[in-house]
């Protein structure tokens, strides 16, 4: 999609356009009763296009190009107008979970690109601003003697539940980070670090926060995180060692939780107080343990 030719896209955008605004670090949402993506299209489509900036070719529907543009803060006011006042700029992360999943993907991806450009009108090499190429797709920078290419990233990132099969039932390992809602424990998750393996990634980070050993690292599936930049890469593990050592850097608490502790947990929409949650069902996190929780 990155790569079409000028003439190419000024045909297509004869036949019709597609525009999700972008202001700061959020996407607009419509309410009708139920969540969706707001997409402007036709003369809207033209006028927000013309007023906003750093559009981003994000794909084509039904052959019309789909773009992505950032709008300022008095811009997105009069966009929101614009709707009747039946969409708003919220945090994707917010409502994700309540929208169709094509809409969901669309705004993350538009989200994405906008946040990466936001981040990237300098040269991370000689400092020189840098423009943007290929709809929306790369930047380049303007230094004659540099001319670097600069593509959007996405930083990979290992999630684990940890497993010990030594006590009936069986156990996982759940750990709770001090920035979280309270009362919610996750699967243990951190990045992958330069010439690491994924394997060897879920071995470090758990032993790193935990101290607990882990063998049997299976990849199960991934979940695209790109609030802002990145991919969710989820694994079962299994624990050959079962006394916990909390780095209280990463962690205010990790335990390991029974079938019966973790099907006794509350959703994190009905737990109140300190009542012991469970991560939002629409998050990888949960997936892992709910196979886990299916698996006999
Ligand atoms: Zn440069």
């Amino acid at each position: 999609m990155s790569r079409r030719p000028a003439e190419w896209l000024a045909e297509r955008m004869a036949e019709g356009v597609g525009v999700v605004p972008v202001h700061g670090a959020l996407n607009l949402i419509k309410n009708d009763g139920s969540y969706s993506a707001q997409i402007f299209e036709g003369a809207a489509a033209r006028k927000i296009l013309a007023n906003g900036h750093q559009e981003v070719l994000l794909g084509t529907d039904d052959h019309k190009p789909v773009f992505a543009i950032a709008v300022d803060d008095t811009y997105a006011d009069q966009i929101v107008s614009m709707t009747g006042d039946t969409a708003e700029f919220v945090d994707l992360r917010s409502v994700g979970s309540f929208l169709p999943a094509t809409d969901a993907h669309l705004l993350a991806h538009a989200r994405g690109m906008v946040f990466w450009h936001s981040r990237h009108g300098h040269c991370g090499v000689c400092g020189a601003p840098t423009v943007s190429r290929h709809s929306g797709h790369e930047r380049v920078c303007v230094n004659p003697d540099c001319a670097s290419s600069h593509f959007p990233r996405t930083d990979p990132a290992i999630i684990v539940l940890v497993v010990r099969d030594d006590v009936p039932g069986g156990a996982c390992l759940l750990g709770r980070s001090g920035r979280w809602t309270f009362g919610m424990y996750s699967t243990l998750a951190g990045f992958i670090e330069p010439g690491e393996t994924m394997e060897q990634a879920v071995t470090r980070e758990v032993f790193e926060e935990s101290g607990i050993e882990t063998t049997g690292v299976e990849y199960l599936a991934s979940q695209p995180w790109p609030f802002p930049s990145s991919l969710m890469l989820g694994f079962h593990a299994k624990a050959t060692s079962y006394d916990i050592t909390i780095d209280k850097e990463e962690l205010v608490d990790c335990q390991w939780f029974s079938r019966a502790d973790v099907l006794g947990m509350k959703e994190s929409l009905d737990a109140v107080g300190d009542e012991i949650r469970l991560p939002r069902k629409d998050s990888i996190s949960r997936w892992l343990i709910q196979k886990w929780l299916d698996a006999d």
